[in-house]
Protein backbone atom coordinates (compact mmCIF):
# COMPACT_ATOMS: atom_id res chain seq x y z
CA UNK A 1 0.00 0.00 0.00
CA UNK A 2 1.06 3.28 -1.17
CA UNK A 3 -0.60 6.24 0.69
CA UNK A 4 -1.16 9.36 -1.93
CA UNK A 5 -2.66 12.29 -1.98
CA UNK A 6 -3.74 12.23 -5.81
CA UNK A 7 -2.40 11.10 -8.97
CA UNK A 8 -2.36 13.36 -12.21
CA UNK A 9 -2.56 11.74 -15.43
CA UNK A 10 -0.82 12.54 -18.74
CA UNK A 11 1.64 14.83 -16.67
CA UNK A 12 4.42 16.52 -18.61
CA UNK A 13 6.34 18.37 -15.96
CA UNK A 14 8.28 15.32 -13.87
CA UNK A 15 9.82 13.65 -15.54
CA UNK A 16 10.82 13.02 -19.97
CA UNK A 17 7.41 12.44 -22.21
CA UNK A 18 4.14 12.08 -21.22
CA UNK A 19 3.37 10.31 -17.28
CA UNK A 20 1.16 9.25 -15.24
CA UNK A 21 2.70 11.32 -11.30
CA UNK A 22 1.65 9.95 -8.02
CA UNK A 23 1.96 12.74 -5.23
CA UNK A 24 2.66 11.16 -2.21
CA UNK A 25 1.24 12.20 1.77
CA UNK A 26 4.05 13.53 3.97
CA UNK A 27 7.36 15.72 3.64
CA UNK A 28 9.57 16.32 6.06
CA UNK A 29 10.69 19.63 4.75
CA UNK A 30 8.50 22.87 4.83
CA UNK A 31 9.52 25.02 1.97
CA UNK A 32 7.93 28.40 2.44
CA UNK A 33 7.23 28.48 -1.79
CA UNK A 34 5.74 24.63 -1.36
CA UNK A 35 3.14 24.68 -3.99
CA UNK A 36 1.79 21.41 -2.77
CA UNK A 37 1.35 22.61 0.72
CA UNK A 38 -1.41 20.09 1.22
CA UNK A 39 0.94 16.93 0.67
CA UNK A 40 2.84 17.92 3.86
CA UNK A 41 0.98 16.73 6.91
CA UNK A 42 1.94 13.08 7.30
CA UNK A 43 -2.36 12.79 8.13
CA UNK A 44 -3.44 15.08 5.05
CA UNK A 45 -6.33 14.00 3.39
CA UNK A 46 -5.38 11.00 1.15
CA UNK A 47 -5.50 7.12 0.57
CA UNK A 48 -3.75 4.15 0.58
CA UNK A 49 -3.83 2.56 -3.00
CA UNK A 50 -2.94 -1.26 -3.42
CA UNK A 51 -0.11 -2.65 -5.75
CA UNK A 52 -3.02 -3.61 -8.13
CA UNK A 53 -5.08 -0.96 -8.26
CA UNK A 54 -2.07 1.24 -9.21
CA UNK A 55 -0.67 -1.46 -11.98
CA UNK A 56 -4.13 -1.11 -13.45
CA UNK A 57 -3.76 2.95 -13.30
CA UNK A 58 -0.51 2.40 -15.16
CA UNK A 59 -1.45 0.32 -17.97
CA UNK A 60 -4.64 2.18 -18.76
CA UNK A 61 -2.30 5.23 -19.12
CA UNK A 62 0.41 3.59 -21.08
CA UNK A 63 -1.06 4.20 -24.58
CA UNK A 64 -0.18 7.65 -23.91
CA UNK A 65 3.69 7.42 -22.48
CA UNK A 66 5.10 6.83 -26.30
CA UNK A 67 8.78 5.85 -25.89
CA UNK A 68 9.81 8.31 -22.94
CA UNK A 69 7.02 8.71 -20.56
CA UNK A 70 6.08 6.57 -17.85
CA UNK A 71 5.57 6.66 -14.04
CA UNK A 72 6.19 9.40 -11.38
CA UNK A 73 6.41 9.20 -7.99
CA UNK A 74 6.63 12.90 -6.43
CA UNK A 75 4.73 14.09 -2.87
CA UNK A 76 5.13 15.58 -0.55
CA UNK A 77 8.25 13.62 -0.20
CA UNK A 78 8.01 9.88 -1.68
CA UNK A 79 11.16 8.51 -0.13
CA UNK A 80 9.21 8.39 3.48
CA UNK A 81 7.77 5.12 1.88
CA UNK A 82 10.48 3.67 -0.24
CA UNK A 83 9.98 0.17 1.63
CA UNK A 84 6.29 0.68 -0.02
CA UNK A 85 7.30 1.97 -3.22
CA UNK A 86 9.75 -0.70 -4.10
CA UNK A 87 7.25 -3.47 -5.11
CA UNK A 88 4.99 -1.05 -7.47
CA UNK A 89 8.35 -0.06 -9.08
CA UNK A 90 9.81 -3.73 -9.25
CA UNK A 91 6.13 -4.62 -10.77
CA UNK A 92 6.21 -1.72 -13.48
CA UNK A 93 10.15 -2.34 -14.44
CA UNK A 94 8.77 -6.33 -14.80
CA UNK A 95 6.26 -4.52 -17.27
CA UNK A 96 8.79 -2.04 -19.13
CA UNK A 97 7.56 0.97 -17.81
CA UNK A 98 10.16 3.95 -17.23
CA UNK A 99 9.99 4.49 -13.54
CA UNK A 100 11.19 8.25 -12.03
CA UNK A 101 10.72 9.61 -8.52
CA UNK A 102 10.87 13.74 -7.25
CA UNK A 103 12.15 13.84 -4.17
CA UNK A 104 14.00 16.44 -1.85
CA UNK A 105 17.10 13.75 -1.32
CA UNK A 106 17.06 13.59 2.32
CA UNK A 107 16.40 9.77 2.86
CA UNK A 108 19.56 7.48 1.78
CA UNK A 109 18.96 4.43 3.84
CA UNK A 110 18.78 0.41 3.28
CA UNK A 111 14.83 0.68 1.76
CA UNK A 112 16.22 3.88 -0.52
CA UNK A 113 19.12 2.19 -2.03
CA UNK A 114 16.84 -1.07 -2.76
CA UNK A 115 14.46 1.35 -4.59
CA UNK A 116 16.78 3.20 -6.34
CA UNK A 117 17.65 -0.24 -8.50
CA UNK A 118 14.15 -0.29 -10.14
CA UNK A 119 14.33 3.76 -10.85
CA UNK A 120 15.28 5.13 -14.20
CA UNK A 121 15.68 8.29 -13.09
CA UNK A 122 15.82 10.80 -10.34
CA UNK A 123 14.47 14.55 -10.27
CA UNK A 124 16.96 15.53 -7.28
CA UNK A 125 15.19 18.67 -5.74
CA UNK A 126 18.09 20.54 -4.43
CA UNK A 127 16.82 23.99 -2.45
CA UNK A 128 20.28 25.57 -1.75
CA UNK A 129 23.92 24.81 -1.40
CA UNK A 130 24.16 27.01 1.52
CA UNK A 131 23.38 25.35 4.39
CA UNK A 132 21.73 28.84 5.94
CA UNK A 133 19.81 29.81 3.55
CA UNK A 134 18.84 26.21 2.82
CA UNK A 135 17.59 25.72 6.73
CA UNK A 136 15.57 29.59 5.91
CA UNK A 137 13.89 27.97 3.30
CA UNK A 138 13.11 24.62 4.20
CA UNK A 139 13.64 24.28 7.92
CA UNK A 140 15.78 21.32 7.57
CA UNK A 141 19.64 20.95 6.80
CA UNK A 142 20.90 20.55 3.33
CA UNK A 143 23.79 18.11 4.49
CA UNK A 144 21.25 14.80 3.46
CA UNK A 145 20.55 15.81 0.07
CA UNK A 146 24.23 16.41 -0.54
CA UNK A 147 25.22 13.64 0.51
CA UNK A 148 22.48 11.38 -1.99
CA UNK A 149 23.34 14.10 -4.81
CA UNK A 150 26.76 12.55 -4.13
CA UNK A 151 25.31 8.85 -3.85
CA UNK A 152 23.65 8.97 -7.06
CA UNK A 153 26.96 9.57 -8.94
CA UNK A 154 29.05 7.12 -6.89
CA UNK A 155 26.28 4.54 -8.35
CA UNK A 156 26.18 6.40 -11.94
CA UNK A 157 22.11 6.82 -11.26
CA UNK A 158 20.76 9.41 -14.08
CA UNK A 159 19.86 12.63 -11.95
CA UNK A 160 18.25 15.94 -13.18
CA UNK A 161 18.80 18.31 -10.41
CA UNK A 162 15.98 20.86 -9.97
CA UNK A 163 16.15 24.20 -8.72
CA UNK A 164 13.39 26.76 -7.37
CA UNK A 165 14.71 30.05 -8.16
CA UNK A 166 13.44 32.41 -5.26
CA UNK A 167 14.25 36.23 -5.92
CA UNK A 168 16.37 37.63 -2.39
CA UNK A 169 16.38 33.80 -1.01
CA UNK A 170 17.59 31.22 -3.51
CA UNK A 171 19.11 33.34 -6.53
CA UNK A 172 22.52 34.64 -4.24
CA UNK A 173 24.79 34.25 -7.46
CA UNK A 174 27.92 33.07 -5.40
CA UNK A 175 25.87 30.58 -3.81
CA UNK A 176 24.70 29.57 -7.26
CA UNK A 177 28.24 29.59 -8.32
CA UNK A 178 29.31 26.89 -5.24
CA UNK A 179 26.42 24.39 -6.53
CA UNK A 180 27.72 24.67 -10.24
CA UNK A 181 31.18 24.23 -8.77
CA UNK A 182 29.82 20.82 -6.67
CA UNK A 183 27.82 19.17 -9.33
CA UNK A 184 30.53 19.60 -11.94
CA UNK A 185 32.03 16.73 -11.39
CA UNK A 186 28.79 14.57 -11.14
CA UNK A 187 28.45 12.93 -14.87
CA UNK A 188 25.39 11.60 -13.93
CA UNK A 189 23.73 14.54 -14.07
CA UNK A 190 21.99 14.98 -17.44
CA UNK A 191 20.30 18.20 -16.86
CA UNK A 192 19.64 20.97 -14.20
CA UNK A 193 16.68 22.28 -14.37
CA UNK A 194 15.71 25.57 -12.73
CA UNK A 195 12.13 26.50 -11.94
CA UNK A 196 10.81 29.77 -11.88
CA UNK A 197 9.20 30.91 -8.19
CA UNK A 198 5.37 30.95 -8.71
CA UNK A 199 2.71 31.83 -6.55
CA UNK A 200 0.41 28.72 -7.85
CA UNK A 201 -0.03 27.02 -4.45
CA UNK A 202 -1.20 30.10 -2.72
CA UNK A 203 -4.82 29.54 -2.64
CA UNK A 204 -3.72 26.14 -0.32
CA UNK A 205 -2.10 28.01 2.37
CA UNK A 206 -5.25 29.82 3.21
CA UNK A 207 -7.22 26.65 3.00
CA UNK A 208 -4.91 25.22 5.67
CA UNK A 209 -5.03 28.25 7.40
CA UNK A 210 -1.67 28.92 7.02
CA UNK A 211 0.71 32.20 6.64
CA UNK A 212 2.32 32.32 3.56
CA UNK A 213 5.34 33.62 4.16
CA UNK A 214 6.67 34.82 0.86
CA UNK A 215 3.64 37.22 -0.21
CA UNK A 216 5.64 40.38 -1.14
CA UNK A 217 8.17 38.19 -2.77
CA UNK A 218 7.82 38.68 -7.03
CA UNK A 219 7.93 36.51 -9.90
CA UNK A 220 11.31 36.41 -11.49
CA UNK A 221 12.36 38.74 -14.26
CA UNK A 222 13.74 37.41 -17.41
CA UNK A 223 17.01 38.76 -16.74
CA UNK A 224 17.54 36.69 -13.21
CA UNK A 225 16.38 33.51 -14.95
CA UNK A 226 19.15 34.37 -17.76
CA UNK A 227 21.60 34.76 -15.35
CA UNK A 228 21.18 31.96 -13.10
CA UNK A 229 20.78 29.96 -16.50
CA UNK A 230 24.51 31.31 -17.25
CA UNK A 231 25.93 30.72 -14.37
CA UNK A 232 24.72 26.76 -14.21
CA UNK A 233 25.39 26.49 -17.47
CA UNK A 234 28.92 27.10 -16.74
CA UNK A 235 29.06 23.69 -14.72
CA UNK A 236 25.86 21.25 -15.87
CA UNK A 237 25.97 20.11 -19.90
CA UNK A 238 22.21 21.04 -20.15
CA UNK A 239 20.71 23.66 -18.13
CA UNK A 240 16.54 24.85 -19.06
CA UNK A 241 14.28 26.98 -17.65
CA UNK A 242 10.97 25.39 -16.97
S1 LIG B 1 10.23 19.20 -0.29
FE1 LIG B 1 8.68 19.50 -1.89
S2 LIG B 1 6.76 18.73 -1.00
FE2 LIG B 1 8.22 19.00 0.67
S3 LIG B 1 7.76 21.03 1.48
FE3 LIG B 1 9.42 21.25 -0.02
S4 LIG B 1 8.44 21.72 -1.97
FE4 LIG B 1 6.85 20.92 -0.57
Amino acid sequence: MIRIHSVESLGTFDGPGVRMVLFLQGCNFKCLYCANPDTIELNGESRPYDYDELMKLARSQRPFFGKRGGITVSGGEPLMQASAITPFFSMLKAEGFNTCIDTNGSYLNDAVKELLQYTDLVLLDIKEINEEAHRKMTGMTNKATLRMAEYLHEINKTVWVRYVLVPGYTDDEEHLHELGRFLQPMTNIQKLEIQPYHKLGIHKYKSLGWKYELEGVEQNTPEQLKKAKEIFGQYVREVVVN
